[in-house]
């Protein structure tokens, strides 16, 4: 039998291909364009570019493209074969440096913000050698970078790259300071936990709600739900074993480090985590595996939901974005580590992100904002839309007595000559029995567990490297000017702490407690997408993208208005879906059924005049009353998407979550009703019952 190992990456143009096919100068400078980031001759590209194309051909590729991720959230690709016909009616496969490094798709259909009208419809791509190439449907797939022509980024990966330059920057200053000559660049990694919904693929097809909007827009619950606590980690059903081997498998070939799939809280939901790897890697690979699931699910008879809320009443569906920082000879800077100096290191990284994320906390919140997860945040099963950190009590502790000047509480630990503590031991399972918490340390990461599960992870780990770049950079200009750097370092963790710990907190955040407490703490609560976006173009968060060439004031302007439209778009399409279900599935059941009950209740009479006809009378007057409501809610609705046609922009998304969602949600209380008293041979959808708990 084929061993993991063999095949394990087989679909990867990654390192050791490299060296195997590249002539070795040729590798050489690609590996320091890799490491370095510097830029790539010509004539390396088309060595690079032949090489690739031969490896690819080999593997039965017949295609290329130029693989990117557009401001849509998914990923794009347009795919150019590698023939080009010679004399004689035969073809050449060529592929050349030039088609490597640049591709220009036509911009004008992918979200810009404004950025470019559509008459400058040019935009490019451009390769991003840190991401290897891969083959997907007999494809070789390029990683870019999508920028107009003008340079401004119209994707997820540019600024993503800028970030993380950002961050390494200047987190290598800082290094210096403490005596670390050698690092020559710092890099972010993640690892992100992929939580997910497999129903049936038949089930899927019959609801129009879940086909158009991803979840479900009315639907009674189920007798069973989530109560008995008996889905998370059990066994897992025979077919969904099957799925996820297949999927592990598919992963694997595409290099992507599959490790641990469970099962989650809500009956049918799943887990997929990856071992963690640099940020713009994972960041490929989530996406990858994002489309993968929904691939590998339609394989398997199943469909594959990645929404944050399909199914009201059961928990929705996140990602935790497990983050560190690591030098690049492997160091990860938010292990606490060993000794003193380790220790103040740490412990400065530590606190630039603790200030990082009080300053930004607005910042934060949108880079988790979308109409799905706002089903999510506050709502008891997954952080509340307050943004703070947890530390654990051993941390919290060591910074509260380096701020007070007091000895460690209850632990006798020795404090060096110049002030420094020595930590004490952390282990990892202590910091990490918080699960409530929406930002926190676990023994030497931090998890940041707002996410939704369909967003691409590129948009908070942008804002994560911008906001902890700006911070370090601060600190570097108070820190290298000083005499004694190990007592500035501790002035400021001292300081730093002090100004920012109302952002540190340990206890149950999804009590009524915290968000009392928070609000007196003056911390954000920005509970809807809307009112996150209000906050996105603060001056002090402009000026901190810019401050490192991450957006521009335009980039910035433009996914802000992106943000919004998308945010509108979605609740129209919801509100649309929701009123043709109705007027043109459930009202039709409920009265074809009402037909049948009414032709009962007069045959009846007729033969028995005695007869009291209770049973049947009360549902004929509960399906009339319910299907009245119904009809009544349901204009309503119809009048307020008519009514927002004049507005737009932030005006539009507001009115969206105002207006539009709670006439949603009111037009879904008689329709649950009336499924629970409609024969079930009538209704025209599956039950919540039947697409959760009828998997084998
Ligand atoms: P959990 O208890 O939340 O399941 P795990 O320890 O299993 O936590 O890790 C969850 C994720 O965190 C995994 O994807 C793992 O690879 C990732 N992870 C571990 N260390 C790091 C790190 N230094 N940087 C980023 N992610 C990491
Ligand atoms: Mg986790």
């Amino acid at each position: 039998m084929e061993s993991v190992a063999d095949y394990f990456g087989s679909m990867v143009f990654n390192d050791e291909v490299m060296r195997e096919r590249l002539p070795k100068d040729v590798y050489k400078a690609l590996k320091k364009t890799i490491a370095e980031g510097k830029d790539l001759d010509l004539n390396v590209a088309n060595s690079v570019a032949n090489a690739m194309k031969n490896w690819a051909v080999e593997k039965g590729a017949t295609h290329f493209t130029h693989w990117f991720q557009p401001m849509t959230g998914i990923t794009a690709e347009k795919h150019e074969a590698f023939i080009s016909p010679v004399e004689g009616g035969r073809v050449l496969l060529e592929f050349s440096g030039k088609e490597l490094i640049k591709g220009e798709p036509d911009a004008s259909s992918f979200p810009s913000g404004g950025i470019r009208a559509t008459f400058e419809a040019r935009g490019y791509t451009a390769w991003d050698p840190t991401s290897y190439a891969f083959i997907k449907d007999e494809t070789l797939c390029i990683p870019t970078a999508f920028c107009s022509y003008s340079g401004e980024s119209l994707d997820k990966k540019t600024p993503l790259l800028r970030s993380m330059e950002a961050i390494s920057n200047e987190a290598v200053k800082i290094l210096r300071l403490f005596g670390n000559e050698n690092v020559k660049r710092v890099v972010t990694t993640v690892g992100p936990e992929q939580e997910y919904f497999l129903i049936d693929k038949e089930d899927f097809k019959r609801r129009k709600d879940l086909v158009y909007t991803g979840r479900t827009l009315i639907g009674a619950r189920s007798p069973k739900g989530q109560e008995m606590e008996d889905h998370y980690f059990g066994p897992i059903k025979p077919r969904v074993a099957e799925f996820m081997h297949d999927l592990d498998k598919e992963l694997w070939k595409l290099g992507v480090n599959a490790k641990t799939s469970h099962n989650e809280v809500a009956p049918c939901q799943h887990e997929l985590a990856p071992v963690f790897a640099s940020t713009n890697i994972a960041v490929d690979h989530n996406q990858l595996t994002m489309e993968l699931m929904k691939k590998i699910a339609d394989r398997h008879g199943f469909a594959c939901l990645l929404h944050e809320k399909p199914f009201k009443g059961l928990n929705g569906s996140g990602k935790h974005n497990n983050w560190s920082i690591s030098t690049d000879s492997g160091m990860n800077l938010l292990d606490p580590g060993d000794t003193p100096r380790d220790n103040v290191q740490f412990l400065i990284f530590l606190v630039a992100v603790i200030k990082a994320i009080d300053e930004y906390q607005d910042l934060m919140r949108v880079s988790v904002a979308s109409a799905g997860n706002d089903h999510r945040l506050g709502a008891n099963e997954a952080p509340p839309a307050i943004v703070s950190v947890f530390l654990g009590d051993e941390l919290t502790d060591v910074l509260e007595s380096i701020s007070e000047g007091t000895p460690l509480n209850g632990k006798t630990k020795q404090q060096m000559s110049l002030g420094v503590h020595v930590l004490p031991n952390l282990p990892k399972d202590t910091t990490d029995r918080n699960r409530t918490s929406p930002f926190a340390f676990t023994g030497n990461k931090f998890e940041f567990r707002m996410l939704g599960s369909s967003f691409s992870v590129a948009g908070p780990n942008i804002t994560l490297n911008a906001i902890v770049a700006k911070e370090l950079s601060d600190f570097y200009k108070v820190l290298s000017g000083a005499d004694d750097l190990y007592k500035a370092a501790n002035e400021l963790i001292a300081k730093t702490y002090k100004d920012h710990k109302r952002v540190v907190f340990n206890g149950n955040n999804y009590s009524e407690e915290w968000v009392k407490e928070a609000e007196k703490r003056g911390l954000e609560n920005l509970k809807s997408t809307p009112d996150a976006l209000d906050k996105y173009l603060e001056p002090k968060n402009v000026q901190v993208f810019s401050q490192f060439g991450i957006f521009s004031p335009v980039e910035m302007k433009s996914r802000y208005e992106i943000l919004n439209e998308e945010y509108s778009k979605t609740i129209h399409i919801e509100a649309l879906t929701l009123i043709d279900m109705i007027n043109r599935e459930v009202l039709p059941a409920v009265e074809s059924y009402s037909a049948k009950v009414a032709k009962n209740v007069s045959v009846k009479r007729a033969i028995l005049p005695e007869a009291k006809l209770t049973a049947e009378t009360e549902l004929l007057k509960n399906l009339t009353a319910l299907a009245d409501e119904l009809y009544a809610k349901v204009e309503k609705l119809e009048k307020a998407v008519k009514d927002s046609k004049s507005l737009e922009g932030s005006e539009l998304a507001h009115y969206s979550r105002e207006k539009i969602l709670p006439l949603m949600d009111e037009v879904r209380v008689p329709a649950d009703g009336l499924e629970l008293i409609v024969d079930r041979e009538d209704w025209p959808y599956p039950t919540y019952g039947e697409m959760l708990f009828y998997i084998s």
